[in-house]
């Protein structure tokens, strides 16, 4: 047999069992569960599954959609996800070859699936996933350099300026909204200021090295592309948020808010009151942003089946109603595997998917809050695959390169 087709048969049924368990993945990170034990089992009636009956994509058509013991449905979404993952795995082959690049580049794509289904179930993502895969894409960038720009130092020099400025503004700004709602810095704002901080002083020294160790000046200035991608992925999604809260300024809760998700909003209203979640105005109180999950929110017992929308619902006035630390981490996750001016693409790209989508589900008088996460992932996914080639058409539209 052809030997290119045998490797690109082999890179579909490793992706396939890749897809497999980042299914596991899925169904378990957001419920903190192991994913390693215990072994697969059916969700609805506990059995185990045997391998037979574990095969990607096989087992699935074999069974009929159905767990053999108990026969009730198994969600499409495990047959789509190794499918997913199946055809990106040979796509990665056909784009980049049996190349070191398909390291950082398989890495992204999983994390990417996995936040993504993740984040289309819960309106989450999780940190194992962001900032887990941000850290896994700075050291990536060490030892597999090849997705990050060559070191050209006035590059290098323009991603680190835009960095300092980007987070500058973005720090400065959320300081002047906490003060403008007189909210404390929550225990997960200090974090990132922390993180932020740390990222600009080490991109820096890492740019710095480059012109100082000219022997490893590749791998040095991979560093300083992933980590100013980190922070300038990060800070865009983050400023748009903040300026989205400018323009939209909402952060007082309504009855409205919960019209149609229970059936008393006015009780419920009361009762986040006495709760001293919100004031009298309705504005959200210290005391909610210690709540970290929906599990940790005293509600009234009659609206308990409600609980994650509350959340959401709650969540979402916080933010804003515009964008959650979610996005940003995912965005900075992707500046760390791609370097700062393909995450810049990503940015751009993100939009044009989700408006797409949102117009559609408009049309069909759907709820129009949608989970962001996947759009970013897709514009994510074509400034890896085809960003150069937009690049340079962009470069030549402008009369430059
Ligand atoms: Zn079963």
């Amino acid at each position: 047999m052809d030997i290119e087709i045998f490797l690109q048969i082999m890179f579909f049924v490793f992706g396939a069992l890749i897809g497999s368990f980042l299914n596991v993945c899925i169904v378990r990170l957001p419920r903190n569960a192991s994913v390693v034990f215990p072994a697969s089992h059916c969700p609805q009636c506990q059995a185990p599954i045997h391998w037979f009956d574990n095969i990607p994509l096989v087992s699935f058509l074999v069974l009929g959609a159905r767990c053999r013991a108990c026969r009730k449905p198994i969600p499409w979404r495990y047959v789509l996800v190794e499918g997913i993952t199946a055809l990106f795995f040979l796509w990665s082959y056909i784009s980049f070859g049996l190349s070191w690049a398909l390291v950082p580049a398989l890495t992204l794509v999983g994390g990417l699936i996995v936040a993504s289904f993740v984040d289309l179930e819960w309106r989450i993502i999780p940190d194992e996933i962001s900032v887990g895969g941000m850290w896994v894409g700075v050291v990536l960038s060490l030892f597999f350099p090849a997705l990050h720009k060559g070191p050209a130092f006035n590059v290098l020099a323009t991603g680190s300026i835009t960095a300092f400025i980007l987070a500058g503004v973005c720090m400065a700004l959320h300081g002047l909204k906490l003060l403008k709602f007189k909210v404390p810095l929550a225990q997960e704002d200090r974090q990132i200021f922390i993180l932020g901080g740390a990222l600009l002083a080490w991109q820096w020294a890492a740019m710095t090295l480059t012109r100082a160790l000219p022997h490893v000046a590749l791998p040095l200035a991979a560093l300083a592309d992933a980590l100013q991608g980190a922070i300038i992925g990060g800070c865009v999604l983050w400023l748009t948020g903040l300026i989205g809260e400018v323009i939209i300024s909402k952060r007082v809760v309504t009855e409205f808010d919960f019209k149609g998700v229970v059936d008393d909003p006015e009780a419920l209203l009361k009762a986040f009151h006495a709760q001293g979640y919100v004031d009298a105005q309705g504005n959200l109180q210290r005391v909610f942003r210690d709540v970290k999950a929906a599990g940790d929110l005293v509600l009234p017992p009659c609206v308990e089946a409600h609980r994650a929308d509350i959340f959401e619902i709650l969540h979402a006035v916080d933010e804003g109603g515009v964008m959650g630390w979610g996005d940003v981490k995912l965005l900075a996750m992707a500046g760390a595997f791609l370097g700062w001016q393909s995450v810049l693409l990503a940015f751009f790209i993100a939009p044009f998917f989700g408006a797409a989508f949102g117009l559609v589900k408009m049309a069909r008088r759907q709820d129009s809050a949608i989970a962001y996460g996947p759009f970013l992932a897709i514009g994510i996914v074509v400034a890896l695959y085809r960003g150069d080639s937009l690049m340079r058409w962009l470069l030549a539209m402008y009369g430059m390169n």
